[in-house]
């Protein structure tokens, strides 16, 4: 199954509802440009490996590309195309002046020692330089890529221009220019759109319960955010692992037991009655809310009708595909999806990038205050869509971008 496939035929499908004139269609569903690189690194055992590394800059119309870079052993060419177009979707749904662009590393960063990590990220900068920099195309984190390889991006792409350089990259740590609220603001974009809904469809968020998918950056700092609004969040996944908790979970618990001891299937809390489940069988608890923040391609043909839960928040990029869409739309289930709900975390990387070239700094609230008006008026606006056009939050999402596009391209180039 091709993702970028799937991410066309989304395109499509909002194209049809909305009767997107003339040639924008065709225009987005080609990059505009594809970097493929190798990077020979000589490893601790003396032996010289080739990488495989990619950046695709799919649409610069609305702003310089943005978009994370991925470490991951499946990694391909199709996934990058597939997610840099929903970079440049996601930035047009919360209307910030940015592009779409993805990368990645076709590597399990957890085989490598800290030396051959730090080597392959400056080498994979270099290879991508004359195609990226705070004017032109922002990387970010993505799946296992973080903070410090942020900064050995930083100080690679820097000592190549012989200058400072902080904006070539976001998601830094705060002490070398990052944004304070860009660690959670993947999740609390997520849990302000979650919110919006709840109140929309006149539900209390207290006493929900809630299951996450995918304990990382995004699925942690969400279980963290929804148990502080009174949420029980009974389940828990990672990579090698799944945790079921009926009475419920502290969060945070979880996190500082997640970091010493590798496995949140280890994390039962003392005392409670708790299952190891694996992964297929945590998406089909009973909940009311399911939460899916690791990869994509997880709610498929397979498995989507048993899935329990009344709601799912996407804060994982492309986890459900179009042919579990359409079962789960059968079956009254509300999507709130990835290219609305994750952008949070483009949305402060923009707010990064926009400090660092002012080289001036905003507190925590002053962040949140920016970042909270924006995807309440992006639900608002997926939400009129949703009505205007009789169709599901992802379709009216993907009209909602789809417009500002045709827009852009029609003022720009007159197509
Ligand atoms: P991460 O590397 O911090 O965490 C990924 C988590 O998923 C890890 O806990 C890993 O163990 C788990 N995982 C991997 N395979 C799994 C599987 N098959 N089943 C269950 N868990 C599995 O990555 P992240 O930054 O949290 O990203 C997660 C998702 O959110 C990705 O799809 C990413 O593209 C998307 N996303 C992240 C951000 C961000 O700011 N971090 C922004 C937008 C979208």
């Amino acid at each position: 199954m091709s993702l970028f496939e799937n991410t066309l035929k989304q395109i499509r499908k909002a194209s049809e509802l909305m009767k997107l004139a003339g040639n924008i269609e065709e225009v987005l569903s080609h990059p505009e440009r594809v970097i493929e690189v190798s990077i020979p690194i000589l490893m601790d055992n003396g032996k010289l490996r080739i990488f495989q590394g990619f950046r695709v800059q799919h649409n610069s119309i609305r702003g310089p590309y943005k978009g994370g870079v991925r470490y991951h052993p499946k990694v391909d060419m199709d996934e990058v195309k597939a997610l840099s177009t929903w970079m440049t979707m996601k930035c047009a749904v919360v209307d910030i002046p940015l592009g779409g662009a993805k990368g990645g590393i076709v590597v399990d960063p957890k085989e490598l020692s800290a030396r051959e990590l730090e080597q392959l990220t400056r080498e994979y900068t270099l290879a991508i330089s004359p195609f990226i920099g705070p004017e032109m195309d922002i990387p970010a984190p993505d799946v296992y890529t973080n903070p410090q390889i942020m900064a050995w991006m930083m100080d690679e792409y820097s000592k190549i221009k012989g200058r400072n350089v902080p904006g070539v990259v976001t998601g830094k740590a705060v002490e070398i220019g990052g944004s304070l609220g860009r660690d959670s603001a993947t999740s609390q974009g997520g849990v302000y759109v979650l919110e919006e809904y709840l109140k929309s469809i006149g539900k209390e968020a207290a006493g929900l319960t809630v299951v996450v998918q995918g304990f990382g950056n995004a699925g942690s700092h969400v279980a963290r955010l929804l148990h502080d609004l009174g949420m029980k969040v009974i389940a828990l996944s990672d990579s090698k692992s799944g945790l079921y908790c009926p009475d419920g979970l502290l969060p945070e618990k979880a996190i500082t037991c997640k970091a010493e001891k590798g496995k949140v299937g280890e994390c039962a809390p003392e005392g409670q009655k708790c299952e190891i489940i694996t992964n297929e069988a945590l998406l089909e608890l009973e909940c009311d809310i399911l939460i899916l923040s690791a990869l994509e391609n997880q709610l498929t043909e397979e498995n989507a009708a048993k899935v329990q839960a009344k709601t799912i928040l996407e804060l994982a990029n492309g986890p459900i595909t179009p042919e579990a869409d359409e079962i789960l739309k059968g079956m009254g289930v509300d999507i709130l999806p990835d290219i609305l709900s994750n952008a949070g975390g483009v949305t402060v990387s923009y707010f990064e990038l926009v400090q660092n070239q002012m080289n001036y700094y905003w507190s925590l609230e002053e962040v949140l205050a920016k970042l909270k008006p924006i995807m309440t008026r992006a639900w608002r606006t997926v939400k009129d869509n949703a009505s205007k056009y009789d169709c599901t939050y992802r379709e009216a999402a993907f009209i909602t971008a789809l417009k500002r596009l045709e827009a852009a391209i029609k003022m720009r180039r007159g197509e």
